[in-house]
């Protein structure tokens, strides 16, 4: 009679989820998913959620899209994976191609892996590596921004700046370097975010005019730091980061995992910013939320630092999955619709109809720092009672939406899906389940 509970039961006591006080769960349901279509979910009772943060940032155009389901049924019935060393397949060329093509063909070469921390792990090993081959061993520390995140294997860690992740693994992490923030929600009264943004970069060119000769890199989140807590900065800080970089010869590596494939109204969101990374992180978004598929692009200059008859000077890096094929092709799949519907335009209209839908939002007493970049919404509650997240999350699944804040900030990030009803259903539910948590 009761799927869910059925469901909820077996799942607690045989998968160990992650990013869970399991025991929270006590108190908190587990929610079984049976069926996805569009930006919906559907449970085991048949009740449905929309899902308002797309599956963690990672689903674009809705579950179970046909033009995608039907890329990998085709897939399928060719080759589904094979090893990428030695060997090649079509998805796999066509994608470098097509996302080489997409950074104006500045960043022509692409090494893939499966997950987001893994291409963080990527660029940070090729960037040492790189300045190694180049006869400077030395430069091998990295720079990070306050409250970055760029994942949770130790390498990608070791320069994430969330105390309640990295805490009890402080003793298995190589220090990098935090940066002041460039979080314009930090500007003196009056100050505008442009100017801020430059202030803050003030501490990154006394950094460097120090340490440069110890730097191989600054990784970045370019406009949005997502898991901070939707923490946006003027693209200023991401110009005045490229030049400093180029002065004191340091790599830039941009970690588009969470920002990249549109979510910004760009394509990458360090085009807003007219610069070029030297390394660019995709994942989450690429595969358009089907599989686990990530990729790190960059330069022909890094590239050719490795291109040697001496395999040690070779980047000799690799996963099993990496460049699966059914991964490739769900990406291709997922750049076809960026072509076909011209999303990025349809994105704009979209992004202005939920900017819109949240005007009472923005008017409600308790909310501050409203802000928007392209499909991402997110503002903080004052005075927020404890618990809130995990209150709101519950009123807000209570009234058919997936939301899930982190501490004190409700965000919204949509597929790029969501038609006006469901703006509109989304903003009406939001504010209701402020009111009730505020409440409660
Ligand atoms: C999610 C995320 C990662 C890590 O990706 P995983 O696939 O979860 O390992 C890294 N950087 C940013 C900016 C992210 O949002």
């Amino acid at each position: 009679m009761n799927g869910n509970h059925e469901f909820m039961r077996r799942s607690l006591a045989a998968v160990w989820h992650p990013c869970t006080q399991m025991k929270s769960h006590e108190r908190v349901p587990l929610v079984p998913i049976r069926r996805g279509e569009g930006a919906w979910l559907e449970d085991f009772d048949g009740r449905r959620y929309l899902d308002a943060i797309s599956s963690w940032w990672v689903n674009l155009f809705g579950h179970c899209n046909p033009r995608i389901n039907a890329a990998l049924q085709d897939q399928l019935a060719r080759i589904e994976h094979l090893m990428l060393a030695g060997f090649t397949h079509e998805p796999v060329v066509q994608l470098s191609e097509r996302l080489a093509a997409l950074t104006g063909g500045t960043l022509g070469h692409c090494f893939y892996a499966s997950d987001g921390a893994s291409a963080t792990e990527i660029a940070l090993k090729m960037s040492v590596h790189y300045w190694r081959n180049s006869g400077r061993p030395g430069k091998d520390g990295f720079l990070a921004i306050e409250d970055g995140y760029h994942g949770e294997t130790l390498g990608a860690l070791s320069v994430t700046d969330v105390p309640l992740f990295r805490e009890a693994y402080a003793t298995l992490l190589r220090p990098a370097h935090t940066l002041p923030s460039p979080d314009w929600r930090r500007a003196q009264p009056g100050e505008r975010a442009q100017d801020f943004a430059l202030r803050q970069a003030g501490a990154l060119e006394a950094h460097l005019e120090r340490h440069h000769a110890r730097t191989a890199a600054l990784i970045v989140e370019p406009l949005v730091q997502c898991a901070a807590g939707m923490a946006m900065h003027h693209p200023a800080w991401l110009r005045r980061a490229r030049e400093l970089c180029d002065r004191f010869e340091v790599h830039l590596i941009a970690d588009e995992i969470a920002v990249g494939c549109g979510r910004t109204g760009t394509f990458f969101a360090h085009e807003q910013a007219h610069i070029r990374p030297d390394f660019l992180c995709l994942s989450k978004g690429i595969s358009g939320g089907y599989l686990p598929l990530s990729t790190v692009l960059t330069t022909d200059r890094v590239y050719e630092a490795f291109y040697s008859d001496d395999s040690a000077r070779a980047f000799l890096h690799s996963h099993s999955y990496t460049g699966n094929a059914l991964a490739c092709r769900a990406a291709l799949a997922t750049l076809d619709i960026f072509e076909q519907d011209d999303v990025l335009a349809a994105n704009r209209a979209r992004a202005a109809s939920l900017s819109a839908a949240c005007a009472a939002l923005r008017a409600h007493p308790r909310v501050r720092h409203f802000r928007q970049c392209g499909m991402i919404l997110a503002f903080d509650v004052a005075d927020a009672p404890a618990g809130f997240a995990r209150r709101y999350a519950q009123e807000a699944m209570a009234r058919g939406i997936l939301l899930r804040p982190i501490a004190d900030c409700v965000y919204f990030m949509p597929p790029y899906v969501v038609d006006d009803d469901q703006i509109a259903l989304l903003a009406k539910a939001a504010f209701a389940a402020l009111d009730a948590t505020l409440e409660g």
